[in-house]
C-alpha cells in the first residue's frame, strides 16, 4: 500500500478564489504521518492565475492535514499555502500567510472563530428544488429547518458531507436547511478553535462539499445572491471572541470592538465577498452594506450581540456581513486587525 495525499490550495482567481487540488502518491505506507512527512510540491501556477506561463512553477507547502474519508485508510487531505519558486516568499494570493503574521501578534488574546457557511445546491443551471425554466417554487417560509420531500432538497448530499467531515476530524458543530429551497448551512470552528485552524477546516469542508457533490451530480455554489428577487442570499456569519470578551466585563470589550468595527466599514466590506452588495440590501435579515449598526439579538444589524451574551455580561459577537464566498483567512485577518488595533 502507498500513502495517498490530496494537496489542496486556494488559487489566484479574481474576484473570488477557487479551491484546487491534486493527488500525490508516496510509495511508502505511513501509519501515523505528520505534516513533516509531506514534502513541498510544485504545480503549474499559469493554470490557476498564480503565475505567468513563462515562469509557471509555484510551490505548495503543507500546513494542515486531516484524514481523507473519501479514499479511506492510508489517504490524507493536506491543506497547503502557495509560495513563490524560492519556497520562502508567500505568493500574493496566499492570504493564510497574512493571517499567520497577524496571529503572531494576536495569539495572546486567544481568539476563537466559528463560521456559519451557507451554500446553495445547483442541478445544472437552476437551484436544486426549483422547477423547470423560468418558474419558481412556493415563496420562502417553510424551507428553513424544514423536513419532507416537498420542502428540502439535497439532504442525502448534506448527510454524506457531514459524515465525511466528522470522519476527517474537521471541527463541524452543526448543519441546517436554509431559508431558500436548495440552500443549506454548516457550522465550522467553535469554542477553542483558533482563526487559522477554523479557516483551514472551512476550506477543507468546502473541498469535501464539492467532492461529495460530484458523486451525486450536484454542484454547490457560494454565490452570495444565487437567485435575484425575494429569495435569501447566502452568507458566512462569523462568530468571534477573545479571552477578554469571554470573561467578566467582556460585554464592555465586545461593545468597544463593535465601535472599532464601525470605523473600518470599507476595509471589511472589501474582503467580505464579491457580489455581497446584492445580498446586504437591508432586507432578508441583513443590514445594508451602506450602513453600520450593532445591537442585541438584532438580525437586521451588521454585528449582533447575542441576547444571552448581553445577559450574562460576556461571550462573543457575530459579524453578519461576510458573504458565503468570502475567504475565511481574509475575514479573520480584518476582524483581528480592527478589534485589536493592529492596522
Ligand atoms: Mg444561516
Amino acid at each position: 500500500m502507498a500513502t495517498i495525499a490530496e494537496y489542496i490550495w486556494v488559487d489566484g482567481t479574481h474576484p473570488t478564489a477557487l479551491v484546487r487540488s491534486k493527488t500525490k502518491i508516496m510509495p511508502e505506507t505511513l501509519e501515523a504521518p505528520d505534516l513533516s512527512d509531506f514534502p513541498l510540491w510544485a504545480f503549474d501556477g499559469s493554470s490557476t492565475n498564480q503565475a505567468p506561463g513563462g515562469d509557471s512553477d509555484r510551490i505548495l507547502k503543507p500546513v494542515c492535514m486531516v484524514a481523507d474519508p473519501v479514499r479511506g485508510k492510508g489517504a490524507w487531505l493536506v491543506m497547503c499555502e502557495v509560495f513563490e519558486p524560492d519556497g520562502t516568499t508567500a505568493h500574493k494570493s496566499n492570504k493564510r500567510a497574512v493571517l499567520r503574521e497577524v496571529m503572531a501578534k494576536a495569539a495572546a488574546q486567544e481568539p476563537w472563530i466559528a463560521f456559519e457557511q451557507e451554500y446553495t445546491f445547483f442541478d445544472g443551471s437552476k437551484p436544486l428544488g426549483f422547477p423547470a425554466e423560468r418558474r419558481y417554487p412556493a415563496p420562502q417560509g417553510p424551507y428553513y429547518c424544514g423536513v419532507g420531500a416537498d420542502e428540502v432538497y439535497g439532504r442525502e448530499v448534506v448527510e454524506e458531507h457531514m459524515k465525511v467531515c466528522l470522519e476527517a476530524g474537521i471541527h463541524l458543530t452543526g448543519i441546517n436547511a436554509e431559508v431558500m429551497p436548495g440552500q443549506w448551512e454548516f457550522q465550522c470552528g467553535g469554542p477553542g478553535v483558533d482563526p487559522l485552524t477554523a479557516s483551514d477546516h472551512l476550506w477543507l469542508a468546502r473541498w469535501l462539499l464539492y467532492r461529495v457533490g460530484e458523486d451525486y451530480g450536484i454542484s454547490a455554489t457560494l454565490d452570495p445572491k444565487p437567485v435575484p428577487g425575494d429569495w435569501n442570499g447566502a452568507g458566512m456569519h462569523t462568530n468571534y471572541s477573545t479571552a477578554p470578551m469571554r470573561t467578566t466585563g467582556g460585554r464592555g470589550v465586545i461593545e468597544a470592538a463593535c465601535e472599532a468595527l464601525g470605523t473600518r466599514r470599507e476595509e471589511h466590506l472589501a474582503v467580505y465577498g464579491w457580489g455581497n452588495e446584492g445580498r446586504l440590501t437591508g432586507a432578508h435579515e441583513t443590514c445594508s452594506y451602506k450602513d453600520f449598526k450593532y445591537g442585541i439579538a438584532d438580525r437586521t444589524a451588521s454585528i449582533r450581540i447575542p441576547r444571552m451574551v448581553a445577559e450574562v455580561g460576556y461571550g462573543y459577537l457575530e459579524d453578519r456581513r461576510p458573504a458565503a464566498n468570502a475567504d475565511p483567512y481574509d475575514v479573520c485577518t480584518v476582524l483581528l486587525k480592527t478589534t485589536l488595533g493592529l492596522w
